[in-house]
């Protein structure tokens, strides 16, 4: 199902797997700003749980440590380019009761055990924003195979409508005013859907060849010494929404990733970043900026961000570098070129320091 935003997508298939005011999401505390207010958008409270050090996405072990008997739900990023640890994670969601989440915003076309993410929860979401590997500048979708989710995803989109299942005859809506579920109006346009659809075709290629430089350029790194994003053990397609690798210890010893990240940006002509701050530590993660939050004390302490602590985050945070998903589709002599850039500014990282 369509839907303006990927935030839009994340708020919408969490309320129609029925999370609602004050409930506990467990949300990975390395990602989008998105990870964390799509569940404050619907008055329930982000649980942010660190990461697995090589994967960067959601650690099995961290979820079911903060499993509570407030906890409604799980949400999972696959991040920049891994597929999360979707066994463990399916296991722990059943162990409890509590929906999975997938949100697959840099994981389309993405495979685990040969089936595509977002269809091991009960339900995914993508954004389709500027940014990601699918778009049409603003957009998103949710996918469930649950009936029940569904049809209150579609109340939720429409402003408590649903598409009618009959032909309409003209001038008439295709909306149907069931009225049994209260909704908004975060509907995608049919231009947009109409650039997605057309885009839809040229994914798998695009994916296929971000694979094959990420390859030839992980082989190269590696020699170096930098040790690039792992995924985990079932994935059998990755699709590539950042390049991310983690500096060595003895270069980060020298001088910070930030650093080295501007003179790689200097060095290629594109931007080269670290990851997201973990949303602990984000200043784009500040519930205590909007009155709406300050239901009461009590809410408010709850989505309080610096509550929680995300050690792996960090070093992530402090030791990775990362780049988008374009620069994978130039040629491969080109991508030896990046691995020359990476060789040049370890071999000079003395002048970066302090
Ligand atoms: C981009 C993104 C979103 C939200 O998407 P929008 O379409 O910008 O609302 C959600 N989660 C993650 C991990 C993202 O990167």
């Amino acid at each position: 199902m369509p839907v303006a935003t990927g935030t839009a997508a994340l708020a919408i298939a969490l309320e129609a797997c029925g999370v609602g005011a004050g409930d506990e999401v467990v949300v990975p505390g390395l990602s989008w700003v998105a990870s964390a207010s799509a569940v404050l958008g619907i008055n329930a409270v982000p649980v942010l749980v660190d990461v697995d050090p090589s994967t960067y996405c959601l650690d099995p072990a961290a979820v079911e440590a903060a499993v509570t008997d407030r906890t409604r739900a799980i949400t999972v990023v696959h991040a920049y380019s891994a597929v999360a640890d979707l066994d463990a994670l399916l296991g722990i969601a059943e162990r409890y009761g509590l929906p999975l989440i997938e949100d697959c915003a840099h994981a389309h076309g993405a495979r685990y055990g040969n089936w595509p993410v977002g269809a091991f929860g009960a339900a995914g979401a993508f954004s389709m924003q500027g940014s990601k590997l699918l778009t049409c500048g603003e957009g998103g979708a949710v996918i469930t195979d649950d009936p029940e989710v569904a049809i209150r995803a579609e109340h939720l989109r429409a402003d408590g409508r649903i598409l009618r299942r009959d032909a309409v005859d003209v001038g008439e809506m295709e909306l149907l005013e069931t009225g049994r579920l209260m909704g908004s109006n975060a509907c995608l346009s049919e231009f947009h859907a109409a650039v997605l659809v057309d885009q839809l075709d040229l994914l798998d290629g695009q994916n296929a060849r971000r694979s094959r430089s990420a390859d030839h350029l992980s082989a190269r790194l590696s020699t170096l010494g930098l040790t690039p994003q792992a995924t985990s053990a079932e994935t059998t397609e990755r699709s590539y929404y950042r390049y991310a690798v983690r500096l060595p210890d003895d270069v980060l010893a020298v001088a910070p990733a930030d650093r080295i990240a501007q003179a790689l940006t200097a060095e290629l002509g594109f931007a080269v970043m670290q990851t997201h701050r973990p949303l602990n530590d984000n200043p784009l993660n500040r519930p205590s900026t909007r009155r709406r939050f300050a239901l009461d004390r009590e809410y408010a302490a709850r989505v309080n961000p610096a509550r929680f602590d995300l050690p792996a985050a960090k070093r992530i945070h402090e030791s990775v570098v990362s780049f988008g998903h374009e620069v994978l589709l130039a040629p491969l002599d080109a991508i030896g070129d990046i691995a020359v850039a990476f060789e040049k500014v370890l071999a000079h990282v003395g002048e970066l320091a302090d």
